[in-house]
């Protein structure tokens, strides 16, 4: 059992002071969006989570339509302890309803996000999926609009999310240094994708932290298989599928071998990972410490880096068009 061999390591964030564990509770889940959870589920699964060590917690209003910020908010609150012990990244920006990265759009929405988590402030406030918006509306207005959130003091640090690696050079190059204090970028950092790792230092350069989500690949590695809205080509799902069975038939966990590649990039400050059980957060924490103890499993790690070469680093395609 996990909790008994220690727990997970916690890394710095940038320039932000913020330290968090390496492995991060990704809220989406708890929206729905994987499947149902039970509230009585979410709670314990944030609880243990947060006993292991985990002090990370991101969510969006677009998650489940603003139910992973409510039931998040529960959870957390359930815990009882101090708000400076757990660490809270939310979203703006995007939503069920649509995209609107306008600055009176995200001034309403920290307000309505921090009603339904039940907080004062929380630590990151992050665009949503910018490449589905201008980005020089970021630049000009959304971000200036998120610095009067921060001297508000509803939010400490500032974030850009999305998909396509190019969006985040673009951001950063054209605002003023410490402006934005942190990305997240998601299925850039796996067994079948890691063009990540290019980007690396010229965010180090710019003092921008770094979060990296979904190393699982949104469930392409593990063995039940991603959701039906999955956007992976077929050929990439196939591939991913045939790499899970032969870990299994090895007497692997695909997820677990997944996990531990992530995590080993300690540029990476944290690893987000969707999580809806008990049982998901302890095998995710247990896979955490096992890499601090013993390394990766390099064996089975080439073997199934062998099977995905052939669409090592497909990717899909992601947004609108930018002039
Ligand atoms: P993921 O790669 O973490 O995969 C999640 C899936 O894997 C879920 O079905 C989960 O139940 C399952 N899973 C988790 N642990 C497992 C285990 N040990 N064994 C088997 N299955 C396991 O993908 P994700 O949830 O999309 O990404 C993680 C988090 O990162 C999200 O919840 C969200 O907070 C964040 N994220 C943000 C963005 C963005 O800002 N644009 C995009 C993607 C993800």
């Amino acid at each position: 059992m996990a909790s008994s061999v220690g727990k997970v390591e916690l890394r710095t964030l940038g320039n932000t002071g913020l330290k968090l564990s390496c492995v991060g509770f990704g809220a989406s889940p708890l929206g729905n969006v994987f499947g149902p959870v039970s509230e009585d589920d979410a709670i314990a699964s944030v609880r243990q989570a947060f006993r292991l060590g985990i002090n990370f917690f991101d969510t969006s209003p677009y998650y489940g339509g603003t139910l992973s910020e409510k039931v998040l908010g529960k959870s957390l609150k359930a815990l009882g302890v101090p708000r400076n012990e757990y660490i809270v990244s939310t979203k703006c920006g995007r939503y069920a309803e649509g995209f609107d990265f306008s600055a009176d759009r995200v001034t309403r929405s920290i307000d309505e996000s921090l009603a339904r988590l039940q907080l004062d402030y929380v630590d990151i406030l992050q665009c949503h999926d910018i490449e589905f918006g201008s980005l020089d509306q970021i630049v000009n207005e959304t971000i200036p609009a998120l610095q009067k959130l921060k001297e508000a003091g509803k939010i400490r640090f500032i974030g850009i999310t999305g998909l396509p690696l190019g969006i985040f050079t673009y951001v950063l190059d054209r605002v003023p240094p410490g402006t934005v204090d942190v990305i997240l970028s998601y299925c850039h950092y796996s067994i079948n994708d890691s063009t990540l790792d290019d980007l690396i230092p010229y965010l180090k350069s710019k003092g921008v932290g770094v979060i990296s989500a979904s190393p699982l690949a949104m469930g392409l590695l593990t063995e039940s298989g991603p959701p039906e809205w999955h956007p992976a080509s077929s050929e990439l799902k196939s591939v991913c599928k045939a790499a899970a069975a032969y870990s299994k038939e090895k007497g692997k966990n695909i997820s677990k071998l997944a996990l531990q590649y992530s995590l080993s990039n300690k540029d990476i400050s944290s690893v987000l990972v969707g999580m809806n059980s008990i049982r998901q957060v302890e095998e995710n924490v247990s896979a955490a410490i096992e890499l601090a103890n013993n390394g990766k499993d390099e064996e089975t790690l080439s073997e199934v880096e062998a099977i995905l070469e052939p669409v090592k680093n497909q990717t899909w395609p992601s947004g609108i068009q930018q002039s």
